[in-house]
Protein backbone atom coordinates (compact mmCIF):
# COMPACT_ATOMS: atom_id res chain seq x y z
CA UNK A 1 0.00 0.00 0.00
CA UNK A 2 1.32 3.03 -0.91
CA UNK A 3 0.21 6.48 0.62
CA UNK A 4 1.73 10.30 0.49
CA UNK A 5 4.55 9.62 3.28
CA UNK A 6 5.43 6.22 2.11
CA UNK A 7 5.84 7.49 -1.59
CA UNK A 8 8.01 10.88 -0.02
CA UNK A 9 10.15 7.53 1.86
CA UNK A 10 10.65 5.65 -0.78
CA UNK A 11 11.90 8.48 -2.89
CA UNK A 12 14.60 9.84 0.09
CA UNK A 13 15.72 5.60 0.07
CA UNK A 14 16.83 5.45 -3.50
CA UNK A 15 15.91 3.47 -6.36
CA UNK A 16 15.15 -0.66 -5.57
CA UNK A 17 15.00 0.22 -1.42
CA UNK A 18 11.16 0.32 -0.97
CA UNK A 19 11.33 -3.00 0.88
CA UNK A 20 13.97 -1.75 3.27
CA UNK A 21 12.37 1.44 4.03
CA UNK A 22 8.61 -0.05 4.64
CA UNK A 23 10.64 -2.85 6.58
CA UNK A 24 12.34 0.12 8.66
CA UNK A 25 9.18 2.40 8.70
CA UNK A 26 7.79 -0.73 10.27
CA UNK A 27 10.07 -1.70 12.80
CA UNK A 28 9.66 2.24 13.97
CA UNK A 29 6.69 2.07 13.95
CA UNK A 30 6.25 -0.60 16.06
CA UNK A 31 8.61 -0.02 18.80
CA UNK A 32 6.85 1.79 21.55
CA UNK A 33 10.35 3.16 22.58
CA UNK A 34 11.19 5.02 20.06
CA UNK A 35 8.07 5.82 19.17
CA UNK A 36 7.21 9.90 19.82
CA UNK A 37 3.56 10.14 19.04
CA UNK A 38 -0.37 8.89 19.79
CA UNK A 39 -0.77 6.75 16.21
CA UNK A 40 0.68 3.71 17.54
CA UNK A 41 -2.40 1.18 17.13
CA UNK A 42 -2.48 1.25 13.90
CA UNK A 43 -0.59 -1.50 11.82
CA UNK A 44 0.66 0.67 8.90
CA UNK A 45 3.72 3.14 9.71
CA UNK A 46 2.11 6.99 10.27
CA UNK A 47 4.30 9.77 8.87
CA UNK A 48 6.44 10.06 11.53
CA UNK A 49 7.63 7.14 10.99
CA UNK A 50 7.80 6.84 7.03
CA UNK A 51 9.96 9.92 7.29
CA UNK A 52 12.81 8.54 10.13
CA UNK A 53 12.74 5.43 7.61
CA UNK A 54 13.29 8.05 4.41
CA UNK A 55 15.82 9.89 6.24
CA UNK A 56 18.19 6.94 7.88
CA UNK A 57 17.69 5.19 4.05
CA UNK A 58 19.32 8.09 2.74
CA UNK A 59 22.14 8.39 4.76
CA UNK A 60 22.84 4.38 4.29
CA UNK A 61 22.32 5.07 0.65
CA UNK A 62 24.94 8.16 0.54
CA UNK A 63 27.86 5.82 2.99
CA UNK A 64 26.83 3.32 0.28
CA UNK A 65 27.64 5.35 -2.67
CA UNK A 66 30.57 6.84 -1.72
CA UNK A 67 32.98 7.00 1.24
CA UNK A 68 34.87 4.11 3.28
CA UNK A 69 32.08 1.67 3.61
CA UNK A 70 31.71 1.63 -0.72
CA UNK A 71 35.31 1.21 -0.73
CA UNK A 72 35.19 -1.39 1.87
CA UNK A 73 32.25 -3.46 -0.38
CA UNK A 74 34.09 -3.28 -3.03
CA UNK A 75 37.14 -4.65 -1.62
CA UNK A 76 35.22 -6.88 -0.41
CA UNK A 77 33.95 -7.95 -3.83
CA UNK A 78 37.57 -8.06 -4.91
CA UNK A 79 38.77 -10.54 -2.38
CA UNK A 80 35.17 -12.99 -3.39
CA UNK A 81 36.84 -12.85 -6.70
CA UNK A 82 40.32 -13.44 -5.92
CA UNK A 83 40.30 -16.01 -3.40
CA UNK A 84 36.54 -17.11 -3.63
CA UNK A 85 34.83 -18.15 0.09
CA UNK A 86 37.69 -18.41 2.54
CA UNK A 87 37.65 -20.35 5.54
CA UNK A 88 40.00 -20.53 8.33
CA UNK A 89 40.58 -21.22 11.56
CA UNK A 90 40.32 -18.40 14.18
CA UNK A 91 44.04 -18.55 15.90
CA UNK A 92 42.84 -16.22 18.61
CA UNK A 93 43.76 -17.87 22.28
CA UNK A 94 43.50 -15.96 25.63
CA UNK A 95 46.19 -16.95 26.93
CA UNK A 96 48.88 -15.76 24.65
CA UNK A 97 47.31 -12.51 23.80
CA UNK A 98 44.62 -11.67 26.73
CA UNK A 99 48.48 -10.56 27.96
CA UNK A 100 49.30 -8.45 25.01
CA UNK A 101 46.14 -6.84 24.91
CA UNK A 102 46.18 -5.78 28.55
CA UNK A 103 49.86 -4.15 27.47
CA UNK A 104 48.50 -2.44 24.98
CA UNK A 105 45.73 -0.81 26.94
CA UNK A 106 48.24 0.63 29.34
CA UNK A 107 50.62 1.73 26.21
CA UNK A 108 47.57 3.61 24.98
CA UNK A 109 46.84 5.22 27.97
CA UNK A 110 49.60 6.61 28.59
CA UNK A 111 49.84 7.39 25.07
CA UNK A 112 46.61 9.60 25.33
CA UNK A 113 47.83 10.77 28.95
CA UNK A 114 50.85 12.94 27.10
CA UNK A 115 49.05 13.97 24.18
CA UNK A 116 50.78 11.41 21.49
CA UNK A 117 47.67 9.21 21.40
CA UNK A 118 47.78 7.90 17.30
CA UNK A 119 45.33 6.22 14.92
CA UNK A 120 47.77 3.14 15.16
CA UNK A 121 47.51 3.10 19.16
CA UNK A 122 43.88 2.97 18.39
CA UNK A 123 43.25 0.27 16.15
CA UNK A 124 45.92 -1.85 17.35
CA UNK A 125 44.10 -2.03 20.72
CA UNK A 126 41.18 -3.11 18.84
CA UNK A 127 42.94 -5.74 17.21
CA UNK A 128 44.80 -7.33 20.36
CA UNK A 129 41.49 -7.48 21.93
CA UNK A 130 40.51 -9.43 19.10
CA UNK A 131 43.02 -11.92 19.44
CA UNK A 132 43.05 -12.55 22.89
CA UNK A 133 39.14 -13.64 22.37
CA UNK A 134 38.47 -17.63 21.24
CA UNK A 135 34.28 -17.17 22.34
CA UNK A 136 32.96 -17.12 18.19
CA UNK A 137 30.31 -14.43 19.64
CA UNK A 138 32.72 -12.25 21.43
CA UNK A 139 35.45 -12.49 18.57
CA UNK A 140 32.82 -11.62 15.98
CA UNK A 141 32.17 -8.35 18.30
CA UNK A 142 35.62 -7.25 18.76
CA UNK A 143 36.21 -7.90 14.94
CA UNK A 144 32.51 -5.19 14.43
CA UNK A 145 35.29 -2.75 17.05
CA UNK A 146 38.39 -3.31 14.52
CA UNK A 147 36.40 -3.04 11.31
CA UNK A 148 34.43 0.61 12.82
CA UNK A 149 38.17 1.38 14.06
CA UNK A 150 39.57 1.19 10.20
CA UNK A 151 36.44 2.95 8.86
CA UNK A 152 36.39 5.82 11.27
CA UNK A 153 40.72 6.21 10.37
CA UNK A 154 39.91 6.58 7.05
CA UNK A 155 37.31 9.03 7.50
CA UNK A 156 39.41 11.19 9.63
CA UNK A 157 42.33 10.77 6.75
CA UNK A 158 39.17 12.21 4.33
CA UNK A 159 38.10 15.04 6.42
CA UNK A 160 41.96 15.92 6.53
CA UNK A 161 42.90 15.39 2.61
CA UNK A 162 39.49 17.45 2.39
CA UNK A 163 40.67 20.52 4.55
CA UNK A 164 44.11 20.31 2.66
CA UNK A 165 42.43 20.45 -0.47
CA UNK A 166 40.73 23.42 0.62
CA UNK A 167 43.72 25.08 1.72
CA UNK A 168 44.90 24.71 -2.24
MG1 LIG B 1 37.37 -3.81 21.44
ZN1 LIG C 1 4.67 5.68 13.81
Amino acid sequence: MTSYYSAIAERMAGPGREQLVRKLAEYHHGNESLHMHEYIERREPCSYCWLRAGRAMQIVGEHLVAGPLADVLAERARQDAKWGEQNHPDGTKQIMYGCLARDWKYIVEAAAAKGKLTWRHVLLEEVYEALAEDDAAKLRAELVQVAATAVCWIEAIDRRTATEADRG
